[in-house]
């Protein structure tokens, strides 16, 4: 059979290793098996080390299993003991989407024929994606031992678990795979024709046989809950890969649409949005020759001749529009600021350097001035023709936001633009989710168990001041049918749905199961490392719009707990917006640093998002005092709360006085 090279890495889990690199044998050990037992068709073999740690475990193995450049095999190896810091089954168990047990077996099987304590390893085996994944134990020789009992097999399970055309792979029945493989069973010799030693689910091609094909891909099954099911087959850890909050973030960029271009009118709703052109004026500004100064226009001579003397106001320019008469040598025209030059005149004495000498016979008008200098030259006190603009320069640039500021809006204006195109601003959906959940001004007093609808609310609250325009679709139950069609009716009307609640672990936690069983969508990620808002779900659903075209709808399935919904709504739904409203640069809440108040101990576990209120101290810095208990249900957590310090995982209690990263949610 002609095999193409197949690719495999080697993890290896140790806090030793990953403190010194140098001390891991098994590493090496690895490669060269695979190199030299490898039938020459595996590519060199990538290679990294992380600590016993669940969650970094749980990335890398996504890593290596989850993008385009997927590895075939993935090899740990170590943390599949039982002493306390072992956790690498209990890390790559939850990713596996299909299991191996057969391949489990026969890494211990080989281990076993060696020594007892071969039971002393809790391997797991088993498909992620595309990618098969086998967990050897982290004693060099034991490593070996494992490798070498399934390395001959793993082309062809490789191959398959790939999408391999599974009638080709086969078509030379179970003895051409086992030449393929070089391996032979001693029951086979015996037994010539027997092929149900080998699994169901392999085909042996006689012609006529069916070959079962599946339409899906393993990736694209859902991995959510199966609610049918009911509480007890519901999953007892998350099956989903703990990704960091930065990861989380990159992949909401990736997923977010891409801007689209519109073209609107230039008035006051255009605050907030980002250009798609770059704007240019069509006309000059000033588009007249104006005057800067209050005073009289008057004909500085090129020949020298003095502009001190007495002189009769032939006219007056004021700053309206209308005709001026020229200007005759000997005479000036009072002038007013902004007003037009009179044809003729080329400069404008201040009305400071002047006297009146003479007023008409009513005594209402100026007849004759004196002009005090002899200083002013030609042009002076004149704001030239296009001095601030040019006729077809780039007054704005394509990204650059009309702000609130109200500058780029007056720019826009005094270039006469009507109209501009920007980018189109997504519109927000928020629901609550949850049979407990009450509108908050119903008037009867709440039941046991009910408890008021906090969420919606404060989002609304929040995506409104990010200057987006948000509808409420209410309170859905925790019934499929029910959060089916407020998702449904939602995902009709608007481009990203916010929820709340659902995404926890308990048995009616339906966001998942829904967005993925009922809606056809891909959820890219059901858990970050963070507190509060472990359970954070971001998925994309496909859809057709009413004029027929295939649009992707994104929906931020945020938890319940109103400091959880708070933190991850600015965490991740704010850079999406961002991003599909064509904010170019930096995307989230600005970032700085800021001075405690007080003591604020950090979480040893996951990276915290401590609720603080900032105010300016007299030190020029920020000051951050925190809100209070940081339970994520505490709802007192939120009040004045205008940033979140960004604590470090750490046994540590930051002192008052230190300098630590905040982020800035409101106004200071
Ligand atoms: P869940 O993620 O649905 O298990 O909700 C976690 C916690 O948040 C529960 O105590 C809920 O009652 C609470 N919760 C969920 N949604 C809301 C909401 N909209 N307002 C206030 N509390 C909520
Ligand atoms: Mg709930």
């Amino acid at each position: 059979m002609d095999l193409p090279r197949l690719q495999a890495a080697i993890l290896i889990i140790s806090d030793t290793a990953f403190r010194d690199p140098s001390t891991d044998k098994a590493g090496d050990i690895l490669s060269d098996i695979i190199a030299i037992d490898g039938n020459d068709q595996w590519e060199s073999t990538k290679r990294d080390i992380v600590p016993d740690d669940v969650f970094a475990i749980q990335r890398t193995v996504s890593q290596y299993c989850d993008g385009e450049d997927y590895v075939n095999l993935l090899i740990t190896t170590g943390g599949t003991g039982f002493a306390v810091k072992d956790n690498t089954p209990e890390a790559v168990a939850p990713l596996i989407h299909r299991h191996a047990p057969g391949l489990v077996h026969g890494m211990l099987q080989a281990s076993l024929e060696v020594t007892p304590f071969a039971l002393m390893s809790r391997p797991v085996a088993g498909v992620r994606n595309k990618t098969l994944i086998v967990t050897l134990p982290g004693s060099p020789k034991g490593a070996k031992e494992n490798l070498q009992a399934i390395l001959r097999l793993m082309p062809h399970a490789c191959q398959q678990a790939a999408g391999g055309d599974s009638r080709k792979l086969h078509s030379g029945g179970i003895e051409k795979l086992e030449e393929d493989a070089g391996v032979r069973s001693n029951k086979r010799q015996k037994h010539h024709h027997d092929d149900h030693v080998h699994s169901h689910d392999h085909t042996h091609d006689h012609g006529a046989h069916v070959v079962p094909k599946a339409h899906t891909r393993p990736e694209d099954r859902p991995i959510s809950n199966d609610p049918r099911a009911g509480p007890t087959s519901r999953y007892r850890e998350s099956p989903y890969p703990m990704l960091s909050v930065e990861e989380a973030v990159s992949l909401v960029l990736a997923k977010s649409p891409a801007p689209e271009a519109i073209h609107v009118p230039v008035n006051g709703s255009l605050v907030g949005h980002f250009l798609a052109e770059d704007v240019e004026a069509n006309d000059p500004v000033p588009a007249y020759r104006a005057s800067i100064v209050d005073g009289y226009a008057v004909i500085v001579s090129e020949t020298g001749l003095s502009t001190k003397g007495v002189f009769p106001v032939a006219s007056v320019s004021h700053a309206a529009p209308g005709e001026i008469s020229t200007l005759q040598r000997g005479q000036i025209a009072r002038i007013t600021t902004g007003a037009p030059l009179p044809p003729g005149a080329n400069a404008v004495v201040m009305v400071e350097d002047t006297v009146l000498r003479s007023m008409t016979d009513d005594g209402q008008e100026e007849k004759v001035v004196e002009i005090l200098t002899d200083q002013v030259k030609a042009d002076e006190n004149i704001r030239e023709v296009g001095s601030d603009i040019k006729a077809g320069e780039v007054v704005l640039r394509k990204g650059d936001e009309i702000t609130a500021v109200g500058g780029e809006l007056g720019l826009l204006a005094s270039i006469g633009k009507a109209e501009v195109m920007v980018y189109r601003k997504p519109v927000i959906g928020v629901l609550s989710t949850g049979d407990e959940i009450v509108m908050h001004d119903r008037a009867r007093p709440l039941q046991l168990g009910e408890v008021r609808d906090c969420n919606r609310p404060t989002l609304m609250a929040a995506i409104k001041g990010w200057g987006f325009q948000v509808v409420d679709y209410g309170i859905a139950k925790d019934k499929p049918g029910s959060l089916e069609e407020h998702l449904r009716n939602a995902l009709r009307n608007v481009d990203v749905i916010v929820t709340s609640g659902g995404v926890s672990m308990g048995e009616l936690d339906l966001l998942k199961p829904t967005l993925e069983r009922s809606l056809g969508g891909t959820i890219h990620f059901g858990r970050v490392n963070m507190k509060p808002g472990k359970p954070t779900t971001f998925a994309t659903v496909p859809l057709k719009t009413s004029d027929g075209n295939p649009a992707t709808k994104l929906v931020f399935s945020l938890p319940g707990n109103p400091a959880s919904a708070l933190v991850t709504s600015h965490l991740f739904v704010l850079p999406s917006l961002q991003h599909s409203s064509g904010k170019q640069g930096r995307h989230g809440l600005p970032r700085m640093k800021v001075q405690l108040e007080e003591d604020v101990r950090c979480d040893p576990k996951r990276p915290e998002y401590h609720r603080v209120s900032l105010t300016y101290g007299f030190n020029g810095l920020l000051h951050a005092t925190s809100t209070g208990g940081q339970r994520s249900s505490k709802v007192m957590s939120l009040r004045r709360a205008n940033g979140l310090l960004c604590l470090p995982v750490k046994e540590w209690t930051a002192p008052k006085g230190e300098i630590v990263d905040a982020l800035l949610m409101g106004g200071v």
